[in-house]
């Protein structure tokens, strides 16, 4: 026998999450999630799953049928669009602005895919003109894949016109909406996405570990037409769905839901759509501008251009001689109050602050604007 191990339960403090994720979860949010466990297949839980179908399907703005929730966090729904739609020695156009673009990469190859990649310069939004010199050079390119929001250096890709370009040239388009959704405009059935993936703990402010995922019509076509089956035998649509689907009265056993998890995204969802979404992202966009003024006064200065700058994801060049890691121990050391480090080309050099869901608020923002002057100083 090994000795049993005696600690007290993990009581963690009440922190200020203003960093890339996960952010600030609603108290409400909190609250749905210590409601009490019922069955995955319970009448009354299934019930509650088409509701939390039809506010993902608001919160994207779509009316697609395959519309779900991956029990995993965003990488696994970014794993999702890829395992499922594309297949073997196919050609996939990635454009790499950042981190993710980067890890869209690696799973297009782990497919057996062949990735063509558009680069841009990190902090730079992903060049359209790039894109269809890519198109054009790659007629047998089945999909175009982007990152919506790069996180990882606070750019926003004009995911519009990217998706306009990849139907011209005959590809699907697979989109990275993970700090997207909730925080910036974002059309799934207008724009004419094809496959889309976001996370509950970015501007949904929900708990980490859950991932929004829809399929256009053309993307079902796509998938039930595989000459392969999907290698992934959890992440398999063509499967999950029967679980996440009504159809015909009847529902089957795919896997264990993460049934207090939903509960919570529920309530996350059902906070988002009683703000509406227009609110929504105009009070990321508000926030954003009263904490570009404070940081601006700070003598802080921003790595991403005006017209591209995400509100959620405020990344600031660290001033010169400011011992980084110093910093941020300080902040929450003294504040409760986390931001991110910089990330990959950034790392060292950057701070990011988020503004995401919960977290987008004045107090917040006011907060965080004192403790970096205090810190500064
Ligand atoms: C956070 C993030 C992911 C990954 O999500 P996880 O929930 O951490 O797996 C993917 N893409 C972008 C743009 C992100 O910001």
């Amino acid at each position: 026998m090994l000795p049993a191990p005696h600690f007290s339960a993990f009581n963690p403090p009440r922190r200020i999450l203003m960093g890339p994720g996960p952010s600030d979860v609603y108290p409400e949010v909190l609250a749905a999630q210590a409601r009490p466990t019922v069955g995955h297949l319970d009448p009354l839980f299934v019930a509650m799953m088409d509701e939390l179908k039809s506010l993902i399907q608001y919160a994207f703005q779509t009316k697609n049928e395959m519309t779900m929730a991956v029990s995993a966090p965003g990488s696994a729904g970014m794993e999702t669009c890829f395992v499922n739609l594309v297949e073997p020695g196919e050609k996939v156009i990635v454009c790499r602005n950042g981190v993710f673009g980067e890890r869209m990469r690696q799973n297009v190859e782990r497919v057996g895919a062949i990735a063509v990649l558009v680069d841009n310069e990190w902090g730079t939004p992903v060049d359209p003109a790039a894109v269809e010199a890519a198109l054009k050079a790659n007629p047998d390119a089945k999909f175009l894949a982007f990152v919506h929001a790069e996180t990882s250096t606070g750019a926003l890709s004009d995911a519009k016109t990217l998706c306009a370009l990849a139907k011209q040239y005959g590809c699907l388009s697979i989109v990275d909406a993970v700090t997207s959704l909730g925080g910036v405009k974002l059309k799934v059935d207008e724009w004419g996405i094809d496959a889309i993936y976001s996370g509950s703990q970015k501007c949904l402010s929900c708990v980490p570990g859950l991932s929004p995922v829809s399929f256009s019509p053309a993307a079902v076509e796509k998938l039930k037409n595989r000459k392969t089956p999907v290698q992934s035998w959890f992440l398999d649509q063509s499967l999950v769905m029967a679980y996440w689907t009504s159809a015909g009265g009847k529902r089957s056993y795919h896997h264990t839901a993460p049934v207090n998890a939903l509960y919570a995204l529920h309530e996350s969802l059902r906070l988002l759509a009683a703000e509406g979404l227009e609110n929504a992202w105009k009070r990321h966009q508000d926030m954003h501008l009263v904490l570009r003024a404070g940081l601006e006064k700070l003598g802080l200065k921003f790595v991403i251009a005006e017209a591209s700058r995400l509100p959620q994801l405020n990344a600031i060049y660290i001033p010169e001689g400011v011992d980084d890691a110093a910093v941020r121990a300080r902040l929450l050391k003294d504040y409760n109050l986390e931001i991110g480090a910089g990330l990959g080309a950034l790392a060292g050099k950057a701070w990011r602050i988020g503004l995401m869901g919960f977290g987008a608020r004045r107090e917040n923002v006011a907060l965080c604007l004192r403790a970096l002057e205090e810190v500064l100083n």
